[in-house]
């Protein structure tokens, strides 16, 4: 069965980070776990990626790399804001790097610290992989028919996939 619309793809990866040249550095991978199910045509995953996987089928291993355009976008230095400590919901002391999520009117929001002050924290909104140009070795694993509820719901189910 090929990868199309409406299919359930399940794929290990490893995703690495171009750092220039030869250079690269590994972000993560599934290799350990179970492999990442998605339904195909969806946007579920990067539309980069969709579209290298279209036509493929089990078995097959595919590398791509995507420029910042086609990934997470490129970064926006004016998407450093300052907010008070009592909007971050994070338990623990926080350190610069770490990944939290800020309280606003539209729901919480993932931002990374830069910088922590007594009252205040500097954030940064962009995606943690704006900016960076990315690797992607792929295996695919299984593809097979949607489920009705799955086309329904937009996402795969099961291993791998969303759970409710
Ligand atoms: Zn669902």
């Amino acid at each position: 069965m090929q990868v199309e619309n409406n299919k359930v793809v399940s794929f290990y990866y490893q995703l690495r980070e171009c750092l220039g040249g030869e250079e690269a550095r590994e972000i993560e991978n599934n290799r350990k776990g179970d492999p990442l199910a998605y339904l195909h045509g969806y946007r579920n995953i990067l539309l980069g990626l969709e579209t290298e996987l279209t036509g493929k089928g089990v078995g097959d291993t595919i590398s791509v790399t995507l420029r910042p355009e086609e990934a997470y976008g490129l970064r926006n230095e004016d998407a450093v804001s300052r907010v008070p400590l009592k909007r971050i919901r994070q338990k623990g002391k926080l350190k610069p790097g770490m990944a939290v999520q800020i309280q606003t009117s539209n729901g919480f929001q993932d931002a990374m610290v830069v910088k922590v002050g007594r009252f205040n924290v500097d954030v940064d909104n962009n995606h943690p992989l704006a900016g960076k140009t990315l690797m992607f070795d792929i295996e695919i694993t299984d593809v097979r028919e949607a489920t009705e509820e799955e086309l329904a719901h937009g996402h795969a189910h099961g291993v791998g996939g969303h759970h409710h």
